[in-house]
């Protein structure tokens, strides 16, 4: 059965490159079959595994050439590896709900089938800022099963992860979505792993992998190519192919249990971190 996984963190925070870079790692080094679904209004979400190409997104293709072009066929292009790729998009600037779009573009593509065709996975690349309406609805709705937030050991990342974790309680009893870990994309803060992981206890989650930050990912990018891609035997393409490991083999699933804003500022002050 495909496995439906949203990727949610805060904004800058390493959800598009980490979760392009582990999907790659899962066709070239795990031999899956795998989508991405871009839910961010920016719409680039899967910019490394299509070389460069902006997509033509789903809203762009709804406002300009109405619901029946928005097919498959027209909205959904493979690359690397033979991963398939869509992105939501969103509405024109300061008109309209980025929220809704996500809702739309989701519910075409099911209607279509698409999720399930021959895939072990599926991403949702999830704008986590605002854990509010379209951007909560592969949470709500059961659309995704699997939760993994992209964090690191700074106040607002943690502020935003622990957000979209009381979002996650709201809802995970009716639609049976449960948290899979926290992804920590380091910032090289000091004390980082170990504020991370008392986090990840407190929270009642696992740190599911430690990803170094490394200039050669910023190089991949320049190249318009995912580190797999662009340098397969590099240490951070090894970092990306053993999280692609580690979520392939998760069982630690939960329905998380957030912090108080005051557990969660002083969980931070004893790490000495500042934003
Ligand atoms: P998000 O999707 O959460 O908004 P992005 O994936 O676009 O964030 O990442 C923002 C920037 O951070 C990108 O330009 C990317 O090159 C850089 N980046 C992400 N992860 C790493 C890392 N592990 N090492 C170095 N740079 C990184
Ligand atoms: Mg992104």
């Amino acid at each position: 059965m495909v496995r439906k996984i949203a990727i949610y963190g805060k904004g800058g925070i390493g959800k598009s490159t980490t979760q392009q870079n582990t999907a790659a790692a899962l066709a070239h080094f795990h031999d899956k079959n795998v989508m991405i679904h871009g839910c961010d209004p920016k719409a680039d979400s899967t910019r490394l595994i299509l070389g460069g190409k902006m997509q033509t997104t789903m809203m762009d293709t709804l406002r300009l050439e109405g619901e029946e072009a928005c097919t498959p066929e027209n909205v959904v292009q493979t690359g690397y590896e033979g991963i398939k790729c869509c992105e939501s998009g969103g509405p024109e600037p300061g008109v309209g709900c980025a929220g809704r779009g996500v809702i739309t573009a989701i519910t075409i593509m099911e209607m279509h089938g698409e999720y399930e065709k021959d895939l072990d996975f599926v991403f949702f690349d999830v704008l986590g800022d605002v854990v509010c309406g379209g951007f909560a609805m592969p949470i709500r709705d059961g659309k995704a099963s699997e939760i993994y937030i992209v964090a690191s050991g700074e106040m607002m990342a943690l502020y935003a992860a622990n957000n979209i974790c009381m979002g996650m309680v709201k809802y995970a009893e009716q639609s049976g979505v449960r948290l899979g870990g926290i992804i920590c994309n380091s910032r090289n803060v000091d004390g980082e792993k170990e504020l991370m992981n008392e986090f990840c206890e407190k929270i009642g989650t696992q740190m599911i992998h430690f990803v170094p930050r490394d200039n050669i990912v910023q190089k991949a990018e320049f190249n318009k190519k995912s580190v797999i891609e662009f340098n397969e035997e590099c240490n951070q393409a090894r970092e990306y192919t053993e999280l692609a490991r580690k979520i392939v083999e998760n069982e630690n699933f939960v329905i998380p249990k957030p912090m108080t804003m005051e557990e969660l500022e002083n969980l931070v002050v004893k790490y000495g971190v500042i934003d």
